[in-house]
């Protein structure tokens, strides 16, 4: 039996819904990306450690993605698992003064709906941001000046290797789309979020206008993965885009959006190399035009 099979067969006994050649396009918001060798849902901690244990020993490469929101995925696929976190990770409670600890797997705009129904403010910047809390504390994703981090007291999670561990917000280094997760291969399980307590109805109506202010400018009515390049200093890429006439842009099914040039949309079809020229014509115009270099914030993955 292949090491591919052999931890499907044990994660399924661990108790996790298992998946072989499962099409990630239908994991991603961009609706692009080929067949994963392993797809798991995982229920629990006993599960995970058991999954990451067993992953290690026989050298499969393991994946965590949360809603897919900041992904690209290769056309060929990925080689080794894909995990998704389910069941227990996708619970949130109340804790005492103002804490609420989510589930990695929780929809970020569940945990912020959460906060408001509490009278808790603090996340009302990351309303209409759509990814899961674990993709969220491992991207930092921010917007309207603030980023998960500011948030964060406590981080839960398990190693690549299967081990429990846990960072204080003290001990968590954070930077612009960086967290202490960036790279290191650990699966964020569980976040506790430290709010302060406000009005509800306060609450409610900034919700409202970031989200009124979200709607009228990104294309939310098309599949994409957000912002595709980082904010270079000094700049915003969208408006960079925009000066260099590439607004329209397309190459095969993905489009730069007419409606928020930092945006490729995938207009029907679009594969991932139809994506990643597109990234290129963009990176090379604006450079000759500008001199700025734009790094990608969109993760490439297979
Ligand atoms: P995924 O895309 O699934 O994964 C992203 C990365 O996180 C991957 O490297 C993955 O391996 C890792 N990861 C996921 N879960 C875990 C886990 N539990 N443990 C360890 N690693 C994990 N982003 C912003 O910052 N601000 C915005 O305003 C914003 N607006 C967006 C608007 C739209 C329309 C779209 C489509 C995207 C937008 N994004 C934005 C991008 C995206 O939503 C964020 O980056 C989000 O935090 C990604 O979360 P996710 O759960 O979808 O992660």
């Amino acid at each position: 039996m292949d090491a591919v099979r052999e931890l499907g067969e044990l994660a399924a006994s661990a108790g996790c819904k298992v998946k072989y050649g499962e099409p990630m396009s239908r994991h991603t918001t961009f609706r692009i990306g080929g067949p994963a060798d392993l797809f798991l849902s995982v229920p629990d901690e006993t599960a995970l450690e058991c999954v990451c244990g067993a992953a290690d020993r026989l050298g499969v490469k393991i994946l965590p993605i949360g809603n897919g929101s900041n992904l690209l995925v290769r056309d060929e696929g990925i080689r080794g698992a894909v995990l998704t976190l389910g069941g227990a990770f996708q619970t949130l409670s109340l804790g005492k003064e103002g804490r609420i600890r989510c589930g990695a797997g929780v929809p970020l705009a569940e945990a912020c709906a959460f906060a408001r129904d509490h009278s808790l403010t603090g996340l009302e910047f990351a309303w209409g941001i759509p990814g899961a809390v674990g993709g969220a504390a491992y991207m930092n994703a921010g917007a309207y000046e603030h980023a998960v981090g500011e948030t964060v007291e406590l981080c839960e999670h398990v190693s690549a290797d299967g081990k429990p561990g846990r960072f204080s917000g003290r001990d968590l280094s954070w930077g612009y789309r960086k967290s202490p997760y960036t790279d290191g291969g650990a699966i964020v399980t569980f976040v506790t979020f430290a709010l302060r307590p406000g009005s509800r109805s306060e609450i409610s109506a900034r919700m409202d206008d970031l989200f009124a202010r979200r709607k009228s400018r990104q294309p939310l009515e098309m599949p994409s993965a957000g912002s595709v390049f980082k904010r270079p200093a000094g700049h915003f890429a969208g408006t960079l885009i925009e000066q260099c006439g590439l607004k329209g842009r397309c190459v095969g099914g993905a489009m730069v959006s007419e409606k928020h040039a930092g945006f490729i949309v995938n207009t029907g079809g679009a594969t991932c190399a139809d994506v990643h020229r597109l990234i290129g014509v963009i990176q090379d115009t604006v450079y000759k035009k500008t001199g700025v270099k734009l790094e990608c914030e969109v993760k490439t993955i297979g």
